[in-house]
């Protein structure tokens, strides 16, 4: 039997497998993720959507007591000692103060910032089909920040090349690329949401 998680520091945990909510194993050609790694919406005490963890990570947040399940998956988690639902929303016990600087500068959050959509072309790509574009060039000391990286398609990216925009009358941004903030935070866990029904009452995706 293949084994589809690969095995981490809680053993109870990476020694299982989620099932359907029918009890039958799902098709290994047809499962996208990897059930503990399917990303879980987290939410404050005050239910305000703070983060997104993987479904390992909030598994262990509710065996801890930290954290309860707000909304399931639909399939449940069969371990050694334990058989709980997959959790698809949990919200922390205790509010916590929680600095959203604190986001990850990563190819994929930058992407989802911007859309999939190409800042110089408007273009709206594949994640594969985009690269990350320094605004001002590395090689001209722009740095990796939010402010200076952008969703790029790969015909722009080489177009640009080691070019300052004021150099080149044909490329424009489509818009300043933003600093992070709540702002953008919120921005992210929409796009990460919105495929997910459970998750869209918790992001107000109504404003
Ligand atoms: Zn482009």
């Amino acid at each position: 039997m293949s084994h589809p998680v690969k095995p981490r520091k809680q053993k109870s945990i990476a020694k299982c497998q989620a099932v359907t909510a029918q009890g039958e194993h799902p098709q290994p050609q047809l499962r996208t993720r990897v059930p503990l790694q399917t990303p879980v919406l987290v939410l404050n005490a005050s239910y305000e959507p703070i983060n997104i963890c993987g479904a390992r990570r909030a598994l262990v947040l509710v065996l801890k007591g930290v954290a309860r399940t707000e909304e399931e998956q639909g399939s449940t988690l069969h371990a050694a000692r334990v058989h709980m639902p997959m959790p698809s929303v949990i919200r922390l016990l205790e509010y916590r103060r929680i600095p959203h600087q604190t986001r990850a500068l990563s190819r994929k959050n930058i992407l989802l910032r911007d859309r999939n959509t190409c800042q110089y072309c408007h273009c709206i790509l594949s994640t594969g089909d985009l690269t990350l574009d320094h605004v001002i060039p590395r090689s001209r000391g722009g740095l990796s920040t939010w402010e200076n990286l952008v969703a790029c398609c790969h015909d722009c990216n080489r177009r640009k090349g080691n070019q300052l925009l004021q150099e080149l009358a044909d490329m424009h941004l489509s818009r300043e690329p933003r600093p992070f903030s709540l702002h953008t935070s919120r921005h992210i866990m929409r796009m990460m949401g919105s495929s997910d029904a459970s998750w869209r009452k918790y992001l107000y995706f109504e404003d």
